[in-house]
């Protein structure tokens, strides 16, 4: 696939922090109840931990009780992309921009979607909302 965002392996290992570069490049998942966002509550934006594309709204997270972060849709539809994961049965779910594994997504959401977006920690970054006034 075309990424608008591309950068060698090298590049990428020097970017980011082992863990994120096992998750988000090898395909890695993080064990369950061990990331920063499982059970983080704060308001605002999830934007790609590879590129800073923004992914989720704090308003679409809910507790999935996986232990992963988990979110009923995307901050735009566009912001991810859909691919049959190699075992065949998951469907991974990538950035739009960079490519980069940020989970997988089940059809065991809560409505009205009735999708799970379930993401790695280390595949997100934190961005609060701004305060306004
Ligand atoms: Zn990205």
């Amino acid at each position: 696939m075309g990424w608008k965002i591309t950068r060698s392996d090298e590049e990428w290992r020097r970017i980011l922090t082992p863990e994120q570069y096992r998750i988000t490049r090898q395909q890695g998942t993080e064990p369950p109840f061990t990331g920063e966002y499982h059970n983080f509550k704060g308001e605002g934006i999830y934007v790609c931990s590879n590129c800073g594309n923004p992914l989720f709204n704090s308003a679409a997270k809910y507790d999935s009780g996986t232990g992963w972060p988990s979110f009923g849709v995307p901050v735009l539809e566009i912001s991810v992309v859909m691919a049959t994961d190699k075992d065949g049965m998951r469907t991974e779910v990538l950035c739009q921009r960079c490519g980069a594994h940020l989970g997988h997504v089940f059809g065991d959401g809560p409505p009205p979607g009735g999708q799970r977006y379930c993401m790695n920690s280390a595949a997100l970054e934190f961005v609060a909302a701004k305060c306004k006034g």
